[in-house]
């Protein structure tokens, strides 16, 4: 790797965001030349500082909340829908985000409380995406193919989960595989985005809709419910384009068949 090469990936690799190999290779760099050590020691520095002070303005964790929950409902109101139920998540997860960013809290600190429930399911989600990634055991079917895909799954699960190919968009979908979580078989959608893979986690859910945002062991973590769905989005995409496909993928309407 050469120095222009190096110190144009100084801000993702700062940030944990570029794939292991590049990865590897930039801070390879990084140990045998000065000039560039430099420039990411600065870069290092301005970045600390601007995190420690934005946590100096951070807002509690329960006004956070309160704030998320005042936007969703803003947001019901705005859609003209009974209340209890949420028309258009991706509008308030938008306005909630936004409200967040105002906040200076990124992403990975803003997370709506989660219950011990969640947690486990988050934790799983990320052991199934690591292994997916380390055993070479991505898909069981793949193909870019929605209509491969989704029938793939019958008789495989006893639900259909909602395949769609989001390639217009940039997030081509790779294929699928079983997985299992929380005890369960659940439906394994495997999505791209540039280099980074997302793994979609989906199964029934009856429970209220709902959001949540983490950050575990270096990957970003999305889960949402929303039309008797759960979502679990895993991926260590920066965590404004995860959220982005995590609005696209469960505000789009179900596949025909
Ligand atoms: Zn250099």
């Amino acid at each position: 790797m050469v120095c222009r090469e190096a110190l144009d990936r100084l801000s993702p690799f700062l940030d944990d965001e570029l794939d292991p190999l590049v990865s590897r290779d930039v801070s390879q760099h990084l140990e045998t030349c000065p000039s560039c050590a430099a420039a990411f020691a600065r870069q290092r520095d301005v970045s600390a500082t601007l995190r420690r002070d934005l946590e100096y303005h951070r807002a509690p964790e329960l006004l956070r909340a309160r704030i998320l929950r005042d936007a969703r409902a803003a947001a019901r109101r705005a859609e003209g829908a009974p209340s209890g139920a949420v028309a258009h998540p991706g509008r308030w997860v938008g306005v909630a985000a936004a409200v967040m960013a105002v906040f200076g809290g990124a992403w990975q600190t803003a997370s709506l409380p989660l219950t011990a429930g969640r947690d486990a399911v988050i934790r799983e989600a990320v052991s199934g995406h690591v292994r997916s990634l380390m055993a070479s055991h991505l898909t069981d079917v793949a193909s870019t193919d929605q209509h491969t895909v989704k029938p793939w799954f019958a008789g495989k699960l006893d639900f259909s989960p909602p395949v769609t190919d989001f390639a217009a968009a940039g997030y081509p979908l790779v294929g699928g595989r079983l997985d299992y979580l929380q005890g369960r078989s659940v439906a394994a959608l495997v999505y791209q985005r540039r280099k980074h893979v997302i793994n979609v986690f989906v199964w029934p859910d009856a429970h209220e809709a709902g959001l949540s945002a983490a950050t575990r062991q270096g990957f970003h973590v999305i889960v949402e419910k929303h039309a008797g769905m759960a979502y679990c989005l895993v991926s260590d995409l920066n965590p404004d384009e995860l959220a982005a496909f995590a609005r696209m993928l469960t505000g789009a309407p179900p596949p025909p068949g």
